[in-house]
């Protein structure tokens, strides 16, 4: 049986997270999506709504499973007995990136594979990032993100402006 891993903040979810994961689900028999959460990292989106958001994103697919994770990925790939974990790549800037981080994996465990996939073009310049920036700004972000994201986005954007 085929097991992959794919990690990710997905703070938020975007449509490219999820053409990922409609395309690597058809092709590995079980997909476990490893929602990650790095105590340096300030998130938009805490741990547990990052999980529930993946989770109810992911309820269509029968052969993925959503966790939580906030230690070393090549821990959870050895305890879950999957060998191999999908990147996801938009441009050269992000395989830079994205190539440094699978030399780390492979230094921590070699068993673990780093196996990239690249971005549909419809989703080349999608960016978690950019797209909370968007939304704070009131931007249309209706087809960067499923429609639960950009409800759940701007309403956690309208409960930050009244807190202020
Ligand atoms: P991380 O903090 O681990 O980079 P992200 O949520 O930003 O987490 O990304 C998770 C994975 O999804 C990464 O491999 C990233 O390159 C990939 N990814 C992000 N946005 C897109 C997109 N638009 N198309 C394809 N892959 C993407």
């Amino acid at each position: 049986m085929l097991k992959a891993l794919f990690p990710g903040s997905f703070d938020p979810p975007s449509n490219g997270h999820m053409n990922i994961i409609h395309r690597v689900s058809s092709i590995y028999d079980e997909i476990d999506v490893v929602v990650a959460t790095n105590p340096e990292k300030h998130y938009t989106f805490d741990a547990a709504q990052r999980l529930e958001l993946m989770r109810t994103l992911c309820e269509p697919y029968n052969n993925v499973q959503v966790h939580q994770w906030d230690r070393l990925i090549v821990e959870f790939a050895e305890k879950v007995g999957a060998r191999v974990m999908i990147r996801g790549v938009r441009a050269l800037s992000d395989f830079e990136y994205e190539f440094e981080l699978s030399m780390i994996n492979k230094g921590l465990n070699p068993r673990i594979e780093t196996i990239f996939m690249p971005t549909d073009s419809k989703y080349f310049v999608l960016r978690s990032s950019a797209i909370k920036e968007l939304a704070r700004l009131d931007g249309d972000i209706s087809r960067m993100v499923p429609e639960l994201v950009a409800e759940r986005l701007k309403n956690t954007i309208k409960s930050g402006r009244k807190g202020r």
